[in-house]
């Protein structure tokens, strides 16, 4: 039995064993009987694209912070991934589109540690969302430019990068 520490039971506390299930090895408390599931974390992202520009913005919030990226973020465990996409839009960037507009475009899965993220990707024609583009709380600029002129002068989130090459493909 391996035993991590500060690893514990979010209902009791207890801290958490490891055990067996169909043939991975899980978290469990043995307080509670209770299996601790590792997930990945869902979150959406929306590219709007002009022509052979695209709307990125650069972040405030870690991961990344610095980078400039594609506007996204966690999903609300209510939200549809559509819907999350133009909320994360509309946060980040002003922008304002609808989540029917929106085109679902690739599903990605990331790992950093022992943490993972599903990413589901939009994208959506400028001239289907309203608005002028301005920095809002978490971003400090946004802009459309070239993925060319991006990567000129700027860094771009990892995360982003193989979306963005498959966008212009
Ligand atoms: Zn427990």
């Amino acid at each position: 039995m391996i035993t991590v520490a500060g690893d514990y039971c979010p209902l009791c506390g207890t801290e958490l064993d490891r055990i067996t299930v169909e043939e991975r090895e899980r978290r469990h408390c043995p307080t509670c009987d209770r299996i601790v599931w590792q997930n990945s974390k869902p979150v959406a992202s929306v590219v709007v694209r002009d022509g052979d520009e695209v709307l990125l913005g650069k972040r405030a919030v870690d991961p990344h912070r610095g980078f400039w990226g594609v506007p996204g973020g966690n999903l609300e465990y209510d939200e549809h991934p559509a819907d999350g996409a133009v909320r994360e839009l509309r946060e980040e960037t002003g922008l304002r589109a609808g989540p029917a507009d929106l085109t679902l475009f690739r599903v990605d899965h990331a790992t950093t540690g022992d943490r993972a993220i599903v990413a589901v990707r939009y994208v959506v024609d400028r001239e289907l969302a309203e608005g002028v583009p301005e920095a809002r709380e978490e971003t400090t600029a946004v802009r459309f430019d070239t993925l060319a002129g991006f990567r000129a002068d700027d860094e771009i989130n990892p995360w982003d990068e193989e979306q963005l090459d498959a966008v212009f493909e």
